[in-house]
């Protein structure tokens, strides 16, 4: 099964971007999913991604 649905404003607009990784084109979040723990994360003016947080589903 694919994750299809944004974890937060649960827009089927997701694009999948890596292995386990999403982007939201709703609400512009990069995200990855794994082992049903969704990690957030920001993306700073050299392109480098920080993982905000995790949300244990
Ligand atoms: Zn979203």
């Amino acid at each position: 099964m694919e994750h299809v649905n944004c974890p937060f404003c649960y827009s089927k607009d997701v694009g999948k971007i890596g292995t386990n990784q999403f982007y939201c084109w709703n609400c512009f979040f990069e995200y990855s999913v794994r082992n049903n723990v969704i990690t957030l994360y920001d993306i700073d003016e050299e392109g480098q991604l920080t993982a905000l947080e995790k949300i244990e589903q």
